[in-house]
């Protein structure tokens, strides 16, 4: 289709990659023109996603990728450590990305902030794109303004390269935003701890430990867990399957196309 939005994929042989071809191939009014990765190089993108071929060959040159087939939107679903030089890579050349990657540091979205303001071109950024995942956010800032003691358990596949997970980091802040608006004191420190194993009572991220779990078998889970005198109040979701995530993928590629701001989180984007 003529008007179709121009798509390309960076990460495209990696399981989020994978779906997302397969997503964007599938949706009418969306074009796969592009695929990026540093392995499969020279592949067909589909047949990589879905054993079929989609005449769109993988190639290892985001710039080039990006420099001669034009795409309007760039899906980046890499690596930590790659990310930010490919929404770089994706400003220099007028293109907008939309970043599942995670582990982007506070810094690097102050810088890709200032990308944005500096080229006019918008971004989305989501550490979670699934939708139920949004919504437990939202519900834990709203437990949070009645439970002040609260622990974050998340779950990941053993390859996750980074912990804690975007969505724990996120969730944690907005736990503390929730009770920051509603005039509470900050997340209350655990008193009296004696780590008898170092590490043992999680990390810490504005306040609220968080526990990583990394073991195959598992995709993408948390638990936010509350604690009151008497009760416990756990919101928990699961991602179960990647295809879970492309709705909201999809979404934010079809919403960044005429924004010229940086958009930090899928539930900025829901009407
Ligand atoms: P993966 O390891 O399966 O895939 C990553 C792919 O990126 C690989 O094929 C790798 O070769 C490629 N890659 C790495 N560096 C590259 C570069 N510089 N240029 C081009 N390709 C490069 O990982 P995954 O499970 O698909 O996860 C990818 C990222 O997405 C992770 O950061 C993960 O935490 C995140 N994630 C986000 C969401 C979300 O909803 N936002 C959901 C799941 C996973």
């Amino acid at each position: 289709m003529s008007n179709s939005i121009r798509v390309a994929v960076c990460g495209a042989a990696g399981r989020m990659g994978r779906e997302v071809v397969r997503a964007v191939a599938e949706a009418s009014d969306l074009i796969l023109v592009g695929a990026v990765d540093q392995v499969e190089v020279g592949r067909d993108a589909g047949e990589v996603a879905q054993g079929k071929p989609l005449g769109i060959s993988i190639q290892s040159n985001l710039a080039e990728v990006l420099s001669t087939i034009r795409p309007q939107v760039l899906v980046d679903f890499t690596e930590p450590a790659a990310a930010l030089a490919n929404i770089q890579t994706a400003f220099a050349h007028g293109v907008a990305p939309v970043v599942g990657t995670t582990g982007l540091t506070e810094a690097d979205l102050a810088q890709v902030a200032l990308w944005v303001r500096e080229t006019g071109v918008g971004a989305v950024i989501a550490p979670n794109f699934a939708l139920g995942a949004v919504l437990m956010m939202q519900f834990a800032q709203q437990a949070a303004r009645y439970l002040p003691d609260v622990e974050i358990i998340e779950l990941h596949h053993e390859r996750k390269l980074d912990a804690p997970s975007g969505t724990a980091l996120l969730t944690a802040g907005k736990i503390a935003q929730a009770r920051t608006a509603a005039g509470l004191a900050p997340v209350p420190a655990p008193e009296g701890a004696f780590e008898r194993t170092p590490g043992a009572r999680g990390a810490s991220a504005h306040g609220v430990p968080i526990h990583s779990v990394r073991l195959p078998g598992l995709v993408a889970h948390q638990e936010v867990l509350f604690g009151g005198p008497g009760q416990v109040l756990s919101i928990r979701h699961d991602s179960t399957d990647r295809r879970c995530f492309m709705p909201g993928v999809l979404l934010a590629i079809r919403k960044v196309i005429g924004r010229k701001d940086l958009v930090l989180g899928l539930e900025n984007l829901l009407d």
